[in-house]
C-alpha cells in the first residue's frame, strides 16, 4: 500500500511517456524543452532501454538505392520522398540536442554492394538522384566500382558499388547515454524496471498500472496526457494495432589490423548491413532467412542467422582477414506492410508513436516532436 506522501508526490505527473527508446526520450525532450515547469515521467520496463534503440547498428542513414527503388514499387513517389525527408530532418533535430562529438558521429558516407542480379538497380540512379535533389541539393548516389578492390571485398560476389556521401555513423551507446542525460538534466524523471501492464483513460486522466515487486498492490501512475512509445511491444497493450515485431541479429569482430574500409555498407536490398566500429566490423541482418520465426519480441539469437552472418562476413566482406567474433546480440524492430510510423491519438488523452521500422534512429527525433505536438494540442 502506498503512503499518503507517496500517493501525493510520486504518482501524479503532467505528462507520462512510456518507453525510453529514442522515440520516448525525444518526446520527453520536446516536452521538457517547451514545458519546463511541468512534471514529466518516463516509464521504462527494462533496467536499461530494452527494445532497439541501444541495440542497433548506428547508421545515420536514409535508405540505399535498392531500398528506395523497392519502396517506389509499393508506395506513391511523394510518400517515399517524405519518408527520406523525415529521416533527414530527424537526424538534424537529433544533432541539435546531442553534438556530433557526444555521439562519435563520423561522416564517412554509405556504400551499397550490388551482386550480379542486383546491378539492374543502377538503371534507376538518375531518377532517384533527381527525386532526392530537393533534400540534398546534389546527387546522393554515385558509382564507385574501383572501391570494391580497394576495400578487399569478394570480386566474385560484389559486381558494382555505390557511394552516398550523406550517410554517417554514430556510437549508439553514447547517443542513448547522452540523450538520457539530456532529458534527466531537464528535470524529467526516468524510472526503469517499470513495465506498464494495463491502462485506463477516464477522459480526464490516464491511469497506468505498474507492478510493484516489493508490494502486493501495483502502483497507479497518472497524468492528464500520456504517450506510448513502446514500438514493437505495443501490441501487448493494444492488440488491434497493425504491426509485427521483427528481430535483428548482429555480430562484432575482434579488431582487424589495417582494416581497409570505413563507413556504412548495405547489401541484399537493405537486408544486410555492416560498418566499421574503430577497426572492428559490426555486421547484421539475415531476417529474410527465417522471416516467420524472426517475427518475435524475444531478445535472443539463433544459430541459423548467426551462422549465415559469420559465413557472409568471411566470404564477401573479409575474405582475406583473420579475426574472431566477440559479440552477438539482437534487438526488436516493428514493421507493417505500410512503411509508416503510427503517430496518432489512441484515445482522448493517449498518443501513440510506434512502428518505427528499420531506420528509427534517423526518425526518432522527428517523430518525438510530432507526438509531443499531439499531447500539447
Ligand atoms: C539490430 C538492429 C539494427 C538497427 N540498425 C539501425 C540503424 O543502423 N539505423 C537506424 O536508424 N535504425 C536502426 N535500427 C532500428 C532502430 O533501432 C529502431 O527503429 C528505433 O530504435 C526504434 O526506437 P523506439 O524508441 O521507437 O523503440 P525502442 O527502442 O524499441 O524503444 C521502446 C522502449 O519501450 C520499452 N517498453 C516496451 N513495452 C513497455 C511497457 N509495457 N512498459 C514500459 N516500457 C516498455 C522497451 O523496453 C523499449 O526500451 C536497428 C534495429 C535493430 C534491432
Amino acid at each position: 500500500m502506498l503512503s499518503f506522501w507517496e500517493e501525493k508526490e510520486f504518482t501524479p505527473y503532467d505528462f507520462i511517456v512510456v518507453g525510453a527508446g529514442i522515440t520516448g526520450l525525444s518526446t520527453a525532450a520536446v516536452l521538457a524543452e517547451t514545458q519546463p515547469n511541468r512534471r514529466i515521467l518516463v516509464l521504462e520496463r527494462g533496467l536499461l532501454p530494452t527494445g532497439a534503440s541501444t541495440k542497433n547498428a548506428g547508421f545515420a542513414s536514409f535508405g540505399s538505392l535498392s531500398e528506395i527503388v523497392t519502396d517506389l514499387r509499393n508506395m506513391p513517389e511523394h510518400e517515399v520522398f517524405n519518408l527520406v525527408k523525415l529521416r533527414y530532418e530527424g537526424l538534424q533535430k537529433l544533432q541539435a540536442r546531442i553534438s556530433q562529438k557526444q555521439m562519435n558521429m563520423d561522416m564517412w558516407g554509405g556504400y551499397e554492394l550490388l551482386s550480379e542480379h542486383e546491378v539492374l538497380f543502377l538503371d534507376h540512379i538518375s531518377r532517384i538522384n533527381d527525386l532526392l535533389r530537393p533534400i540534398f541539393s546534389d546527387d546522393v548516389f554515385r558509382i564507385v566500382d574501383d572501391k570494391i578492390k580497394e576495400f578487399g571485398f569478394s570480386k566474385k560476389q560484389v559486381k558494382r558499388m555505390l557511394f552516398n556521401p550523406f550517410e554517417a555513423q554514430l556510437d549508439t551507446g553514447k547517443l542513448m547515454w547522452n540523450l538520457l542525460n539530456y532529458v534527466s538534466s531537464r528535470g524529467v524523471v526516468i524510472l526503469t524496471g517499470c513495465e506498464l501492464q494495463s491502462f485506463e483513460d477516464t477522459g480526464r486522466k490516464v491511469y497506468l498500472k505498474v507492478k510493484n515487486p516489493y508490494a502486493e498492490e501495483p502502483i497507479w501512475f497518472n497524468a492528464p496526457k500520456v504517450a506510448f512509445c513502446t514500438n514493437a511491444f505495443t501490441k501487448k497493450l493494444i492488440p488491434t494495432l497493425e504491426m509485427e515485431p521483427g528481430r535483428g541479429q548482429v555480430i562484432v569482430t575482434t579488431p582487424i589490423n589495417n582494416l581497409p574500409f570505413h563507413g556504412n555498407f548495405h547489401f541484399g536490398e537493405g537486408l544486410y548491413y555492416f560498418r566499421n566500429v574503430g577497426n572492428r566490423v559490426l555486421f547484421g541482418g539475415g531476417r529474410n532467412l527465417d522471416f516467420n520465426n524472426e517475427k518475435t519480441t524475444q531478445l535472443s539469437t539463433t544459430e541459423l542467422i548467426i551462422n549465415d552472418l559469420e559465413t557472409k562476413l568471411q566470404e564477401i566482406i573479409l575474405p582475406n582477414q583473420s579475426y574472431e567474433i566477440t559479440d552477438r546480440w539482437s534487438g526488436i524492430m516493428a514493421f507493417s506492410k505500410v512503411k509508416k510510423t503510427i503517430v496518432q491519438m489512441h484515445s482522448q488523452n493517449i498518443a501513440l508513436g510506434v512502428r518505427a521500422g528499420g531506420m528509427g534512429m534517423a526518425l526518432g527525433s522527428a517523430i518525438g516532436e510530432q507526438i509531443a505536438q499531439l499531447l500539447l494540442e
